[in-house]
C-alpha cells in the first residue's frame, strides 16, 4: 500500500503536507504532485503481481485500484477507503486498417469518460477528508462523472453548466441527483459563477461540512493520481513497453493529461517496469476556425516526454467520424475523431508510419455527443440528407432545471 510522503510542487519542489486542502503550491502556485516512497515497492513487488491481483477486497474495485500500491491509500497511517465504480481496466482495440494503431477505449469507463479514473481517487480523498459537498463548473464530462462518484460516495454534487450542455450529460447528471445550475453563457461564465458562490460561502463563515469544495480537475493532485493510471495501463497492455506515440484529445486543458502521463512514466521508470523510449505525445484539439491539420506547436516540455499540440477543424473531425464508422465499425466521440484526423495527418506527412505502435485515446462515450455530431453533419455535409436536429430539450414537466 502506498503511503503519501508529501505533496510536491511541480515547479519549485516545495513540499506541502498531504492532508491539507491545498490544491496549488502556496509559494509559486505550481501544480502539486503526490509523492510516495517507492523504494519498498522497488525491492519487494514486481509489476506482474500488480497486474495479477486486485489489492482492494471489493469485487468492483479491480480497475484503477489494481495499481493501489502506486495510489494514495493512506495518510498518516489512516487507510483511505476507495470510492470505486469499477473505473479503468478499459479495452485497447487494434485498428482494422493500421497495424500499429491501438484505440484505447476510455468510453467504457463509468459515466462514459476517462475522467472517472481521476475522480475515483479525488472523491475518495475528499470523502476521507470529511468533505460533504462537491462542486464543478463547465466541463461536462468531468461534471457528470463527479455527480456519479458523489452519488457512490453519498456526497452532494453541485454542477454549474452552460445551457448548451449536451443533452445526454444533462440527463445523466439529473439521474445521479446532482444539483444543477444552468447558465445562459460560456464555460468561463460558469467558472466565475461557481467561484462567486464559493467566495460567498467563505465570507458567510458557513460550517465546514456545508462548504462546497471545487473539485477542479486541473488543480487537484489526487485527480491527477487517478488519471495517471491510463499511462500504467496502456504500457501494461503493450507488454510493459512504450508505444511510439500517444494521441490524446486536449480540448481546453492540454496540460493535465500531459502531466498525468509524464508522471506515470516517471514512476514506471523509477521502478524499472517499462522498456523502450518515451512516446511522442500529441495533444489534439478541435479548432473553431479553419486551420491546417498539419499545424503543430510545442507544448510544455516535461522531463523526456516530447509533446506537441495539434489542431484540426470540425469538418476534418467529422470526416474522421464517418471514416471510422464506415471502415472500423466504431463511433468515435468528437474529441477522438479529432485525434484520428491528426493521426491521418501524421501518417500523410511521414511523422508516423502505419506500423508504428500508436495509442489513440477515445476519452468519452460517443453517444453522449449525438447532438454535436448531428449538428456537425448538418453543417459540414451540404446537399446530403439532413440529420434531424434536436430543436429543444424535452425536459419540461419531467426534470426541472434549478
Ligand atoms: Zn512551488
Amino acid at each position: 500500500m502506498a503511503a503519501i510522503t508529501s505533496l510536491e510542487c511541480s515547479r519549485c519542489h516545495h513540499a506541502v503536507a498531504p492532508d491539507t486542502a491545498q490544491m496549488r503550491c502556496p509559494l509559486c502556485s505550481g501544480r502539486l504532485f503526490v509523492r510516495y516512497d517507492l523504494d519498498p515497492l522497488q525491492r519487494t513487488t514486481q509489476h506482474d503481481d500488480i497486474a495479477a491481483s486486485p489489492r482492494i477486497p471489493d469485487q468492483s474495485a479491480v480497475g484503477v485500484w489494481r495499481y493501489a500500491s502506486l495510489l494514495p491509500t493512506s495518510i498518516h497511517g489512516t487507510a483511505i477507503t476507495p470510492v470505486s465504480l469499477g473505473e479503468g481496466n478499459t479495452p485497447m482495440r487494434r485498428s482494422r486498417r493500421y497495424p500499429g494503431l491501438h484505440l484505447k477505449q476510455e468510453d467504457t469507463n463509468p459515466a462514459g469518460t476517462v475522467h472517472a479514473r481521476g475522480l475515483s481517487v479525488a472523491v475518495s480523498l475528499a470523502k476521507h477528508n470529511g468533505t460533504q459537498h462537491l462542486a464543478h463548473a463547465a466541463a461536462e464530462d468531468i461534471a457528470v462523472a463527479l455527480a456519479a462518484y458523489a452519488a457512490a460516495a453519498g456526497l452532494a454534487a453541485h454542477l454549474v453548466l452552460p445551457q448548451n450542455v449536451p443533452f445526454a450529460h444533462y440527463l445523466e447528471a439529473n439521474v445521479y441527483s446532482a444539483d444543477i445550475t444552468l447558465v445562459d453563457g460560456s464555460a468561463v461564465d460558469c467558472t466565475r459563477i461557481l467561484s462567486q458562490r464559493l467566495q460567498s460561502q467563505q465570507q458567510a463563515n458557513a460550517p465546514s461540512d456545508q462548504l462546497w469544495i471545487d473539485l477542479a480537475a486541473d488543480d487537484n493532485p489526487f485527480y491527477l493520481e487517478g488519471l495517471k493510471t491510463l499511462g500504467y495501463e496502456l504500457v501494461e497492455q503493450l507488454g510493459w513497453t512504450y508505444p511510439a506515440a500517444i494521441l490524446y484529445p486536449s480540448s481546453n486543458d492540454p496540460e493535465t493529461m500531459l502531466l498525468a502521463l509524464a508522471k506515470s512514466f516517471d514512476e514506471l521508470e523509477a521502478l524499472g517496469w517499462v522498456s523502450g523510449t518515451r512516446p511522442q505525445l500529441y495533444a489534439v484539439a478541435t479548432a473553431e476556425e479553419p486551420v491546417s491539420a498539419a499545424t503543430t506547436s510545442p507544448l510544455h516540455a516535461h522531463n523526456q516526454s516530447a509533446s506537441q499540440t495539434m489542431a484540426v477543424t470540425a469538418a476534418e473531425a467529422l470526416a474522421s467520424t464517418l471514416d471510422w464508422g464506415r471502415n472500423e465499425g466504431i463511433v468515435l466521440s468528437p474529441m477522438a475523431a479529432a485525434a484520428a484526423a491528426a493521426y491521418a495527418t501524421l501518417l500523410a506527412n511521414g511523422q508516423l508510419l502505419p506500423a508504428d505502435t500508436v495509442v489513440l485515446v477515445n476519452p468519452a462515450a460517443a453517444l453522449k455527443y449525438t447532438d454535436i455530431t448531428a449538428e456537425a453533419m448538418h453543417l459540414h455535409r451540404p446537399g446530403r440528407p439532413a440529420v434531424k436536429l434536436p430543436t429543444s430539450l424535452p425536459v419540461g414537466g419531467i426534470i426541472t432545471p434549478v
